[in-house]
């Protein structure tokens, strides 16, 4: 106890798992709630200052499992190890304590666990400090050694760690009270963990960093400013505190300049679904139906891409170039998809034994890693030189990511000879566990093979001896073994009285009598015993000292290693990236610095793709903008009935952009593109309902951070703007906001709308333009035909919508009537042509009533600053008040 106390006091706020031989044990408060979230039986366990001692245990084979559903409920678990054989304690004497201490403290950013981790997906661990007014941001990802970092504006923040999806942040304390981040952190920064000022001083957190990369300078990894050496500095800082000072290998601090990719803020992120859906699953988002990737550091490369597009084109066309050399090469592509799809996870190998938390199998993933690596190098060096012009007769050169590829996966002699000597050194397959021994092949170490086969030897011994003492007695002996015992003579009762009846020389030694068996040794046994687990424990040290030995030397060349391995998945992507075009027959988009969005017959990715998996068409649509108004209208007003394929319409092409700057080919006709600095979308988000906020409040923050962020380089859509509120406000804001963005902001923007109103400002508003969603009634039914042409809606057939969606006749019926009377009475259509817009036709307001009893205290409750028990009495009031 007085062990566990001291532990326990440096990890206040960690559940400890304590290792009790084969279990880890859990006490007091912790005890209470990890049998509360794992299910698990709690006891007792003597006593602490006169009071009992809750406890609760796991069995230690199954740890992982327990850890990863505390992890995920939120709960830091510090996992405390046996430092020592507990033979070892012994020696000290009978009353010895075994030694402990915290080998890693799991937490959601720093899990490297392949059972607690999502293959496909990132697992970041972020920080958050400033320095002199300047905020910036550094993430790790501990299982791929990448790490990041980046100054951001307060505006982009929410951009930023939306692109991050961080597990867990860490945040220095000072910032937890703004109130412009707090809120951000919460909605996207995971499990919060503030820390405190002291970690965030700049000079401190070099030394930390030096100390993390093993080196004497930062200067070989770039220049960073203090807020970035700060953010760095208190990732550095957890780590050591986490992993308990074991260091993993890590990439050097690769700093993100912003202005190199294209912004997408958080709200426009979730409503266009690229890594989840609004529901929070992947399915049904733009990654799941474009990911043709093979390996999982292709993939989460592929979502890293999607999740940060590039802005500068010529970056955009190198990635571009390698997907356009690689489309026609068919076999080419087949053969390297074929050789990656064997490839285990390199990465988070790699970690695993930085961490000492590896086994041999990570040493088998990194030598046939190495040997995939060299065999695409091969395949794709071959494919370089085999078509040296093209039918026109120009030459073909492969595209500079190939030949960066190809450099990163030729082996340096060093690697080259250590992957020979692991895959000398190595079983075909490995045991899972370490401690099981016999993961190094027969004939790699002469002194292993001897005490192997002196093992080996005395096991034939052993069934000598069992033959032999059997002829002596004539009762069928059996030599078993088990871990406690070692080797023993086991008899049923009957056999064993007889032998014992007939044993005068006292040649067989009691050891122990279960309910139907009775257990003896001989001496002869016993030395045998001895002798084989002399031969076993000495084979398993020599083992050990091996794995140790090569661990260290694949640790030494892990920068190489991930080179390599950052090449493969950048290769897998782009394979992945051929094939998608080539089932789509997709095109490369032209990008350029102009002010363009010019698509032909483009279609929406994940909608297209649900609809043929239903065998169904989809209509292909383009799309015509220009900034600048020089080619074309910088504003398109969308409008159609309900169902028309608006929303798809306006997000299909926000997705092509995405797709087109991250380096994809797109699917349509044509695409060219002006690159984009920030896209914005405002299309009718879920209610916000937990925010405080009404679905209105929402759409007008949104749109107001759109009209104070967006540049001329922008793309934006709009849904629905105003919907949220009465007609003549919503057609009013709509109004105003159409008109800012063309004259003021000038961006390109698709703007849907059902106000039929606003197709006026085609016309009077130099560069918008009409377009509609066509919906046609063909006896009695509504078709749908999802084109958008130019022109805007002549109606909005509401009225046969109701109908589809299931209305009773009756209802359908009336309203029906109620139409036609309203389009008949010229009185209530609006005369916009007369401006000012509405001063003529706007209605009184509502006479003001005196608000009720109820209404003027509902009014006066603040519910964010109620406790539920105070909500409780707040609801009891108000019923009094009915
Ligand atoms: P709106 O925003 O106008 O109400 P949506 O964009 O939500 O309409 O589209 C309604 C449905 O119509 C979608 O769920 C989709 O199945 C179908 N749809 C939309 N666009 C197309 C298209 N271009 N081709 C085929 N089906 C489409």
């Amino acid at each position: 106890m007085a062990q566990y106390i001291q532990i326990k006091a440096q990890y206040p706020d960690a559940i400890l798992l304590m290792r009790m031989g084969d279990f880890y044990e859990i006490f007091f408060e912790d005890a209470v709630i990890a049998s509360q979230a794992l299910s698990l039986a709690l006891t007792k366990r003597g006593q602490f200052q006169g009071k009992d001692i809750p406890l609760a245990g796991v069995p230690a084979h199954a740890a992982d499992a327990y850890i990863a559903k505390l992890i995920r409920l939120g709960h830091r678990v510090a996992v405390c190890d046996q430092l020592e054989d507990p033979a070892e304690a012994k020696k000290r004497g009978s009353k010895a304590i075994v030694k402990r201490g915290i080998t890693r403290v799991v937490t959601p950013g720093t899990l490297t666990e392949d059972t607690l981790l999502e293959e496909r997906g990132a697992n970041r661990l972020v920080a958050l400090s400033s320095r002199g007014g300047v905020l910036a941001l550094a993430a790790v990802e501990l299982s791929t050694g990448d790490v990041e970092v980046l100054e951001v504006e307060p505006a982009q923040l929410g951009a930023q760690l939306s692109a991050l999806r961080p597990s867990e942040s860490l945040v220095a304390d000072r910032l937890m009270q703004d109130e412009t981040i707090y809120p951000l952190l919460k909605m996207y920064g995971g499990v919060i963990q503030p820390q405190p000022s002291s970690l965030t001083d700049p000079a401190s957190g070099e030394a930390r960093l030096l100390k993390l990369y093993g080196v004497s300078t930062l200067d070989g990894f770039g220049t960073f400013s203090p807020a970035e050496i700060s953010a760095l500095g208190l990732l550095a800082a957890y780590i050591d505190l986490t992993q308990a000072g074991k260091i993993p290998v890590l990439k050097p601090p690769s700093r993100v300049i912003s202005q190199n990719y294209l912004s997408i803020d958080a709200a426009t992120r979730n409503s266009l679904e690229i890594d989840r859906t609004q529901q929070g699953k992947r399915e049904g988002s733009l990654i799941a139906a474009i990911d043709q990737t093979v390996t999982s550091g292709g993939s989460r490369l592929l979502l890293s891409r999607l999740s940060r597009p590039l802005y500068q084109p010529a970056a955009i066309n190198a990635r571009l170039d390698t997907v356009e050399w690689l489309l026609p090469r068919r076999d080419l592509r087949d053969a390297l998809r074929h050789a990656m799809r064997s490839l285990s996870d390199q990465a988070r190998a790699l970690s695993r034994l930085s961490l000492n938390r590896g086994g041999a199998r990570d040493l088998c993933i990194i030598a046939q890693a190495l040997h995939i690596g060299e065999g695409l190098a091969n395949a794709l060096n071959d494919a370089r030189y085999e078509t040296p012009v093209d039918l026109a007769g120009n030459p073909v050169t492969a595209p500079q990511e190939i030949d960066g590829i190809i450099a990163a996966l030729v082996p340096s002699l060093p690697l080259s000879q250590l992957r020979g000597k692991l895959e000398q050194a190595l079983v075909e397959e490995p045991p899972l566990k370490l401690s099981d021994g016999g993961f190094i092949r027969t004939g790699f170490n002469a002194d292993l093979d001897e005490a192997r086969s002196l093992r080996d030897d005395s096991r034939q011994v052993i069934l000598a001896l069992e033959q032999r003492l059997a002829a002596e007695t004539g009762i069928a002996i059996r030599i078993k073994f088990n871990n406690v015992l070692g080797y023993f003579i086991e008899l049923s009762q009957k056999l064993a009285e007889q032998l014992q009846a007939q044993d005068s020389e006292k040649q067989f030694i009691h050891r122990q009598s279960l309910a139907n068996q009775v257990r003896f040794v001989t001496t002869e046994l016993i030395e045998l015993d001895g002798r084989i687990q002399r031969a076993a424990q000495q084979g398993l040290a020599l083992e050990m000292e091996l794995f140790e030995q090569l661990r260290d030397e694949v640790r030494l060349a892990a920068a190489e290693i991930q080179t390599g391995h950052d090449a493969i998945c950048a290769l897998d992507v782009s394979v992945a990236n051929a094939v998608l075009a080539e089932d789509w027959g997709a095109a490369r988009p032209v990008i350029d610095d102009s002010t363009r969005l010019e698509i032909c017959r483009g279609r929406h990715p994940v909608v297209a793709a649900a609809l043929k998996a239903q065998g169904k068409p989809f209509t292909p649509n383009d799309v015509d903008l220009d900034a600048s108004g020089a080619e074309s209208a910088r504003l398109s007003l969308v409008t159609g009935p309900n169902m028309a394929g608006k929303s798809t319409y306006l997000r299909q092409n926000a997705l092509l952009i995405i797709m087109a700057q991250a380096g994809m080919f797109v699917p349509a006709k044509s695409m060219h593109l002006g690159v984009v600095d920030r896209l914005f979308s405002r299309v009718g988000a879920g209610d916000d309902l937990a925010q405080g906020r009404s679905t209105f409040m929402m759409e007008m923050v949104e749109t107001a951070a759109i009209l104070t962020q967006a540049s001329e380089r922008s793309f934006i859509i709009l849904d629905e703007i105003g919907r949220g509120t009465a007609t003549y406000d919503g057609l009013a804001i709509a109004w105003a906001c159409a008109e800012n963005l063309h004259d003021v902001i000038h961006a390109r923007t698709l703007f849907a709308t059902h106000y039929h109103e606003l197709s006026k400002l085609e016309g009077r508003l130099k560069f918008v333009n009409n377009l509609s969603l066509t919906a046609r009634e063909h006896n009695g039914e509504l078709i749908f035909l999802h084109e958008a042409k130019k022109g805007s809606a002549d109606r909005s057939y509401g009225v046969q919508v109701a109908r589809l969606a299931g209305m009773p006749t009756a209802v359908v019926g009336r309203a029906r009537d109620i139409l036609t009377r309203l389009e008949e009475d010229n009185q209530t259509q609006l005369r916009l042509d007369d401006l000012p817009l509405f001063s003529a036709t706007r209605p009184p307001e509502p006479a003001t009533k005196t608000p009720s009893k109820l209404e003027t205290t509902l009014k006066g409750i603040n519910p964010d600053d109620l406790s539920p028990k105070e909500a409780l009495e707040v609801i009891y009031n108000l019923h009094k008040l009915l």
